[in-house]
């Protein structure tokens, strides 16, 4: 019975593992496919496909968006869809330069604390790609303020460290429209205790096809209510081990937490139903 994992973080975001590696890997843990779901871009696809190719393994299209729900920042998956719709990739060059103002706020917050950081050295530390948290924490930890990127989060980079960041990302109902546009499926990525019932079922009337059920933050309880939420609501459950590292590190989760090969046949059942094509 072949496996697969839907949540997997490349050098094309905030990951350490070239999208290539991250293929060759998932193949030597005996996973019969993947996606890739890198930070608000899709710019690893075409590179891990190339590699699929050579290895008994097949990678879908996929993205991890980062959505404004009400407040608060929401990370949506996006599945299968065309890589070369317009909308989609107007969406995601927009989330590029949200992401470049939400840092320049965030160490606008640090610099108020008195820290010493500035945005070109962010922006350096990404080098061209999507910028986010972890590359502030590399500065911090550059500069001797903490030690690792945990402790960076704990002190001075977690929403509660934070309170509510200041971002432009666009509203999750319609970014679930432009994926679906684009042919592609829609799962709200890890919902664990991020949110109420109540919450969860705005996410239903946003248009949400289905849940990540399996994720290193969702213990057996989380799995089985996610299970039963969706369920109920003729949702889709995916999961996924949401790897950012490299060689051995997070290696505890990737190979480990897996979902089965129907549920990427599930999508793309969804998907070709979407775009009008058969299977
Ligand atoms: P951002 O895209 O700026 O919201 O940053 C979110 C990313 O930061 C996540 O995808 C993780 O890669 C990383 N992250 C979140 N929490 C932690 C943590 N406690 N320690 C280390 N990295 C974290
Ligand atoms: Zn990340
Ligand atoms: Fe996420
Ligand atoms: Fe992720």
């Amino acid at each position: 019975m072949g496996k697969a994992d839907l949540h997997l973080h490349s050098t094309a975001s905030d990951g350490k593992m070239l999208p290539e590696d991250v293929v060759r890997t998932a193949h030597q843990l005996g996973l019969s496919a993947i996606s890739l779901t890198d930070h608000d871009t899709i710019e690893g696809i075409k590179p891990a496909q190339k590699t699929a190719r050579e290895f008994d393994i097949e990678v879908i299209p996929g993205v991890e968006i980062t959505t404004a729900f009400n407040d608060r920042e929401s990370h949506l998956l996006a599945y299968n869809f065309d890589v070369t719709n317009a909308g989609l990739n107007t969406l995601l060059q927009e989330h590029k330069r949200a992401r470049v103002q939400r840092a320049r706020w965030i160490i606008g917050q640090l610099q108020k604390k008195g820290l010493d950081l500035d945005i070109n050295e962010v922006l350096a530390e990404a080098g061209g790609r999507n910028v986010g948290r972890p590359h502030i924490a590399a500065i911090l930890k550059k500069k001797g303020y903490i030690a690792t990127a945990k402790e960076a989060f704990i002190r001075y980079l977690s929403d509660e460290a934070l309170g509510t960041i200041q971002s432009n990302y666009v509203a999750i109902a319609e970014v679930i429209e432009i994926v679906k546009q684009a042919g592609g499926v829609t799962i709200l990525a890890h919902p664990g205790r991020m949110y109420s019932e109540r919450e969860l079922l705005k996410f239903v009337e946003a248009g949400i096809d289905g849940l990540e059920m399996i994720h290193p933050s969702h213990n057996y309880d989380i799995q089985k209510e996610m299970e039963a939420f969706a369920g109920k609501r003729n949702l889709l459950t995916t999961g996924g081990s949401d790897f950012h590292g490299n060689k051995k590190s997070y290696y505890r989760h990737f190979g480990v937490l897996t979902v089965s090969i129907q549920c990427v046949d599930k999508i793309k059942l969804l998907s070709a139903h979407r775009k009008g094509v058969s299977v």
